[in-house]
């Protein structure tokens, strides 16, 4: 059984990536979503366990003391990590994993969880960006001005990732990201069980091969 994706996900705030995610697992139902631990209260519908494990600060500071985090990172005031037990089991045993995590921690996965894909979702431009903002009512003016300095900060991290999908419509963008999995299901690192398997078909099926196996 081959390890399984890592697949990374961040987006600037606004630019739609909760509904793609919505999206990508309505139409890839075998890929995992990996339950991030949170130091941040949950929202009114969000539940413990299923949207995040949510923990007091403590918890969150003896975890990363016992290094028990694939990466972590403080967002918007309140600290965000991702269990390193909980998404190598998933991978161990052959499982696509998708990470719904902000910049910081897709970075720092990159340099420590072995075959971690990272794709970036744009918005299609920054006016919409700050129209979708707006749009949504749930910030006041000061909050979207500070949203977008840090999508700007975002944005110059962009180019440190494997593929960049914009988001113009969630079901082409949500396409996109099928194909990019599909992509890297088909890595050779990823289907070398394929290539041994035929070798030792060959094998058997050719008299006298084995000698020179
Ligand atoms: P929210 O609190 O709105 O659910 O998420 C805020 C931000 O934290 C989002 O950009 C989300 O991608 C990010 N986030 C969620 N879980 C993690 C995590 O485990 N690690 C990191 N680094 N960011 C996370």
């Amino acid at each position: 059984m081959p390890r399984g994706i890592p697949l990374v996900l961040s987006a600037p705030s606004g630019a739609g990536k909760s509904t793609l995610v919505r999206a990508l697992r309505s139409r890839l139902p075998g890929l995992e979503f990996s339950v991030s631990h949170t130091t941040r209260r949950p929202r009114a519908g969000e539940v413990d366990g299923v949207d995040y494990h949510f923990v007091a600060l403590q918890v969150f500071e003896k975890m990363i003391g016992q290094r028990a985090f694939a990466e972590w990172a403080e967002v918007h005031g309140n600290l965000y990590g991702t269990s390193l037990e909980a998404l190598e089991t998933r991978l161990e045993r052959g499982a696509d994993v998708l990470l719904d995590i902000d910049v910081q921690g897709a970075l720092q996965l990159a340099e420590g969880v072995a075959g971690a894909v990272l794709v970036f979702v744009l918005p299609p431009s920054w006016d919409e960006l700050r129209r979708r903002l707006v749009m949504r009512g749930l910030d006041p003016a000061d909050v979207i001005e500070r949203r977008l300095a840090n999508a700007r900060g975002e944005l110059g991290q962009a180019l440190r990732y494997h593929y960049l999908v914009v988001n113009d419509r969630v079901e082409r963008a949500a396409d996109e990201l099928c194909r990019i999995v599909e992509a890297e299901r088909c890595r050779a690192g990823r289907r070398r069980d394929l290539v041994e398997a035929l070798l030792r078909e060959e094998s058997r099926a050719t008299p006298g091969a084995e000698d020179t196996l």
